[in-house]
């Protein structure tokens, strides 16, 4: 058993809807398989490590499944063009690319707030 089947055995747990393997959702994105998605680190992990929800299983039991998820995308070869699919793909839930959805759409405002800059600068040198 490993340490987060540990933390939660006896949970009360329902699998979430949205709860897909990041490496599956690239797979939806790009059907045709590029072979891209090959050596996804997160291939062989434990989905539900990628989803971790306070509410079900504890806010230690999450803050643990949270830093062992982002341990696992730090050495992921996908990593990059996992992250970008999820930000096109608005993946509402799950660790993608390292990061939680709440990280995604900080960074995402960020980007849409640089390239409005970039854009006023633009046009103001015009
Ligand atoms: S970056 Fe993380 S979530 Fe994305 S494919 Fe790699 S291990 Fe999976």
């Amino acid at each position: 058993m490993t340490e987060l089947h540990f933390l939660l055995a006896g949970a009360t747990r329902t699998p979430h809807l949205m709860a897909r393997p990041a490496v599956t959702v690239l797979a939806e994105y790009r059907p045709d398989g590029d072979g891209d998605l090959r050596g996804a680190a997160c291939a062989d992990v434990d989905t539900e490590l990628f989803y971790p929800d306070p509410e079900e299983i504890g806010a230690a039991a999450a803050e643990w499944a949270e830093r062992r998820s982002k341990m696992v995308c730090a050495g992921c070869p996908v990593r990059t063009m996992c992250l970008e699919l999820a930000l096109e793909r608005h993946e509402k839930h799950g660790i993608f690319g390292g990061l939680t959805a709440a990280e995604r759409a900080a960074l995402d405002q960020r980007r849409r707030r640089a390239a409005a800059r970039e854009r006023h600068a633009a046009g103001g040198a015009q």
